[in-house]
């Protein structure tokens, strides 16, 4: 069983419940495995591979296994191959919404990189592992207008369906059409907005159990035809309104808070306390945007993690606002202890 804890689980603040250590592969389970896996699916993988180089925290301990994914066909082969031995799967996209423990994460981790995609009139197809800023570019290069908001997300299209990722005015929900979401059970279904509870930052694919996920393998969304120098405008004004905003060649992970509501940033909830800059080992609030914590490349998951606990407290005692978390604790949180 892997840990994993997004703004929907572990009650209202996202944290992990301390529950039972999750289920590690054993050094002699993990060798097999693997073998079967490259024999039959024709997939190499690797063994406690670490896992920190793929995502944008870089932070994070080994996967007991783990392989890389080229096409649609080996991420289905994979995950339905693994599960069928009972083993904890992780779908890790570009690792862009992760703090995954200093620990690791038990099972297999499965990096996608499935990424065919076309266009069919102002349709665009693709498959979940595209990056959603190739999408963004490959949309305008169509004279496709809708997905330019994907540049500003550094991060899968399957991750961004997971998330109902969005920015500057619009997200996932607004033009998706439908993604095909392989089931833990085996089976595959065509899922609308409506069917996958997409709303802000969230659905159900967040509510999948520990260890067996849902994935998301395709998605279609509906475009607009435009000009594409309009298309190049917005795009520029994002990629503008990105370097001012964001601490862009930092690790992080992006917001690490939800926002309270419409009217009310976390950002500027933390901003007001005057948190930027604080800081737990080699991780820092940020002094660019106050709802980023980003890490000085020697940070480890633990110091991400104690300094969001605190800004979290620090807000909750101070406005009384209790903040949820946007930013993911992936894996084996089972040992963590928040004064260490
Ligand atoms: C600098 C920066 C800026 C950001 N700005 C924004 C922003 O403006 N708006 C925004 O919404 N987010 C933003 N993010 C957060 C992040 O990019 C998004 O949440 C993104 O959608 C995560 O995608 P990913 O592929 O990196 O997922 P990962 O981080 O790899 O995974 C996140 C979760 O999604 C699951 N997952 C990934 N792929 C699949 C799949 N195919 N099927 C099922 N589950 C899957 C994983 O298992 C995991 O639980 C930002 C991040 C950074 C670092």
């Amino acid at each position: 069983m892997t840990a994993l804890s997004g703004a929907s689980e572990g009650g209202p603040t996202g944290a992990v419940a301390s529950g039972p250590a999750p289920r590690r592969l054993e050094e002699s389970e993990a060798l097999r495995l693997g073998t079967d896996i490259q024999r039959r699916i024709g997939v190499k993988t690797s063994r406690q591979e670490p896992l920190a180089r793929f995502t944008t925290m870089r932070v994070g301990g080994p996967a007991d296994l783990f392989a890389e994914v080229r096409n649609l066909f080996e991420l289905r082969a994979i995950a339905r191959f693994v599960r069928s031995r009972g083993v904890p799967l992780f779908i890790l996209g570009r690792g862009s919404d992760l703090v995954i423990s200093d620990a690791g994460i038990g099972g297999l981790v499965v990096m996608n990189r499935a990424q065919q995609a076309r266009v069919e009139g102002s349709v665009f197809i693709t498959d979940s592992g595209l990056p959603m800023a190739k999408a963004a570019t490959l949309t305008k290069e169509a004279g496709l207008s809708g997905l330019e908001f994907g540049l500003a997300i550094p991060g899968t299209v399957g991750g961004a369906v997971w998330a109902n990722a969005g920015a500057h005015e619009s997200d996932v929900a607004s033009v998706l059409v439908e993604a095909a979401v392989l089931h833990s059970g085996g089976a595959e279904e065509r899922l609308d907005p409506a069917g996958l509870g997409l709303t802000y930052r969230e659905s159900v694919l967040k509510q999948a159990g520990e260890g067996a996920p849902d994935i998301v393998t395709q998605a279609t969304f509906q475009l607009e035809p435009a000009e594409p120098a309009l298309i190049s405008q917005r795009l520029d004004e994002i990629r503008r309104w990105r370097q001012t905003h964001q601490p862009l060649g930092i690790p992080s992970a992006g917001s690490v808070f939800r926002n309270p509501s419409a009217e009310l940033s976390a950002g500027r909830l933390i901003d007001e306390l005057g948190l930027k800059g604080r800081r737990c080992g080699g991780a820092t609030v940020s002094e660019k945007h106050a709802n980023f914590i980003v890490n000085d490349r020697k940070g480890s998951a633990s110091d991400v993690r104690r300094l969001a606990e605190e800004v979290r407290a620090t807000v909750l005692r101070e406005r009384g606002v209790e903040l949820r978390f946007e930013i993911v604790f992936a894996g084996d949180w089972s040992g963590w202890d928040p004064a260490t």
